[in-house]
């Protein structure tokens, strides 16, 4: 079904929990009212989303996409078969896309970018001319066979909310996807001393054996890091 018409629904419920569940680090967490949907609904709300792939010499490309479409669970990409995004993407398929829900407020979806079957090429080209007609006027040899369209159907989200106090991350999978996490975690080796407490600027640190970071508010500064006198808090 297409994102955009379950809007309406949504918004008199004020939550949307249809779709995903909400994780930090792997861990189900029920504070907040993030899951795929909203983050879905997230990206989709922004008129600029940023995409980032790999260029065919490994470094990393970003530019600002709009031919897109938003289905519940997942999200279609039109390209020309020539352009260095589509020969990117046929070479690697990972992408990430990003974008602004409101100032402060982002969501990043990381997730696997490949091409719709053969025999649905045209169906998902004109679903996303409908929604984007200038797409058909900028590219006229997109109502061609130039095009082509992709679909990511698995990865993960990452809401992150850096407006509220203390700020919010929240890492919500989707399809097959896997989460990835980032950040920082304290190991075995920690002696539950605390002196790491007051490092934190989000008082995500809490005690216990050993001390643990509250991933859902930590900022991944590392400020934390160097105050150990064990090396107990190590990347992840
Ligand atoms: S400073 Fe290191 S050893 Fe001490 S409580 Fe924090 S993580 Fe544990
Ligand atoms: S990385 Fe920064 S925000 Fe996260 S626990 Fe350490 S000091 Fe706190």
């Amino acid at each position: 079904m297409p994102l955009a018409m379950l809007g309406h629904t949504l918004a008199r419920r004020g939550v949307a929990r249809e779709t995903g569940r909400c994780y930090s680090w792997g861990m189900e967490n029920s504070a907040t009212d993030i899951d795929a949907l909203a983050c879905m609904r997230g990206l989709q709300s922004s008129g600029t989303i940023a995409c980032a792939t790999r260029g065919m010499d490994g470094a990393p490309r970003v530019r600002f996409l709009s031919g897109l479409h938003f289905e519940l669970d997942a999200v279609y990409l039109l390209a020309s078969r020539g352009m260095p995004f589509a020969r990117q993407l046929m070479r690697d398929d990972r992408i990430q896309l990003l974008s602004e829900v409101k100032p402060g407020v982002s969501v990043r979806l990381t997730g696997h970018a490949v091409p719709v079957p053969e025999e649905e090429q045209v169906r998902w080209r004109l679903v996303i001319f409908n929604e984007r007609p200038r797409y058909r006027d900028l590219y006229p040899a997109f109502k061609h066979d130039d095009s082509l369209v992709f679909v990511v159907r698995d990865g993960f989200f990452e809401w992150l909310d850096l407006v509220s106090e203390p700020i919010l991350r929240v890492y919500v999978p989707f399809g097959n996807g896997r989460v990835v996490p980032s950040g920082y975690r304290i190991g075995e080796a920690c002696t539950r001393c605390g002196t790491c407490l007051s490092s934190c600027p989000q008082h995500s640190i809490v005690s216990g054996n050993p001390f643990r970071i509250v991933q859902e508010h930590c900022l991944q500064c590392g400020a934390c890091v160097k105050t150990c006198p064990r090396q107990a808090i190590v990347a992840v």
